[in-house]
């Protein structure tokens, strides 16, 4: 399928691939912009549908992670009433912001999928934080998306260029943009990601300024990029509805679900091994290869931080980060979270090889 309309909305080549299957059985392809209760709103190339998840969907996911979320790209079939429809799959994802919700028992939830780019915004007053910069980018990383640091609040910061220089030392390969979000300073630096077809989120404390951003993003043009997800509408329904994934005017698509900016952590441990690339590497060279990075003899990891070309500081996060992955690890089976997560693993070592994929 090479329609115009699924490629403004994010539709991949791979994505593509995977519809063919359904687009035989006559079913429509289309993208996830809202949905909590029983009914999601689904962009097709005809315009919105109110669809419902088909009963086979529902009873035969094993877990939560099966079932579409904002972002997701699914199989539909179209309704006998207009704007109606079943979704009778969710194609595989490049991506995915998974929740674990609190409880007795870990349950996992997707909050967005098919993410290309998150935006970790940071602000450069009193929230600066090396460490949670760190955690934040484990988080990145495991969800398959490309991280992007937003340092911002620069105007109120009169040594950003420096603390520009630490934040690219604890994130090595990932880019730092500095930016004044209120005042609109920096913005452009952002155009790189914000193209056509590419989906971005902002994650970030609360107060560090990602309203704000948003509404930059979205500049005077809100009402306009509203019309491009309903433009293919043709029976010309304009009311006005909740939607999660928003076209920008740059083209490109940002999701802003609720709960999605305070995830908690939840990993397979990739994407802490890629957030600490600089450990990772070190720990290559330790005499044990399940080395606690502690009194082990031959440890490259301890010998980095004697001889000063790795900071204290940052291998003390890592391990208590990696500790708390265990400790989660434990809590349920690890095998059967791994399974899950690996669905978009490939993907993502994609992504990482290539951010700038188009
Ligand atoms: P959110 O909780 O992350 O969505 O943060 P908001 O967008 O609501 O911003 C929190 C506060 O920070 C508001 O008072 C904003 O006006 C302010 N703010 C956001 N960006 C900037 C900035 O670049 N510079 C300054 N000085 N204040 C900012
Ligand atoms: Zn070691």
């Amino acid at each position: 399928m090479t329609d115009a309309r699924l490629g403004e909305l994010g539709f991949t080549a791979a994505q593509a691939d995977a519809f063919r299957a359904f687009a035989a059985e006559g079913l429509v392809a289309g993208r996830v912009v809202a949905g909590h209760t029983r009914y999601l709103r689904v962009a097709t190339p005809d315009g919105e549908t109110l669809a419902e998840l088909a009963g086979s969907l529902k009873h035969q996911a094993e877990s939560a992670l099966e079932l579409p979320a904002v972002g997701d790209w699914v199989a539909l079939r179209p309704g006998a009433e207009a704007g109606s429809g079943v979704i009778q799959a969710v194609l595989p994802r490049r991506s995915a912001f998974v929740r674990r919700a609190a409880g007795a028992r870990t349950v996992a939830q997707v909050l967005a999928a098919n993410v290309d780019t998150v935006f970790l915004v940071m602000g450069l007053d009193g929230d600066f934080n090396l460490r949670r910069i760190e955690r934040a980018l484990v988080l990145a990383w495991d969800s398959g998306a490309a991280p992007v640091l937003l340092l911002n609040k620069a105007d109120l910061c009169p040594d950003a260029p420096q603390k520009r220089a630490e934040v690219e030392r604890v994130a090595p390969g990932v880019p730092v943009c500095v930016v004044a979000a209120k005042p609109g300073e920096g913005l452009a630096a952002l155009k790189p990601w914000i193209v056509p077809g590419r989906t971005v989120v902002l994650l970030g404390s609360s107060g560090v300024g990602k309203s704000t951003l948003v509404n930059r993003l979205l500049g005077h043009e809100k009402q306009k990029t509203r019309e491009v997800i309903e433009s293919a509408d043709q029976r010309g329904r304009h009311t006005t509805t909740h939607r999660e994934l928003i076209a920008l005017p740059g083209g490109a698509l940002l999701i802003d679900t609720p709960g999605l900016r305070e995830l908690s952590l939840w990993s397979d441990g990739a994407g802490l091994a890629a957030a600490f690339d600089d450990v990772s590497t070190l720990a290559a060279g330790c005499r044990f290869n399940d080395c606690g990075h502690d009194s082990e003899p031959g440890c490259a990891v301890r010998a980095a931080v004697a001889d000063g070309s790795l900071d204290a500081a940052r291998l003390e996060s890592f391990l208590k980060l990696q500790a708390e992955l265990r400790s989660l690890e434990i809590r349920e089976d690890p095998l059967k979270r791994r399974a899950e997560v690996g669905r978009w693993r490939a993907a993502f070592k994609s992504v990482r090889k290539n951010p700038k994929r188009g």
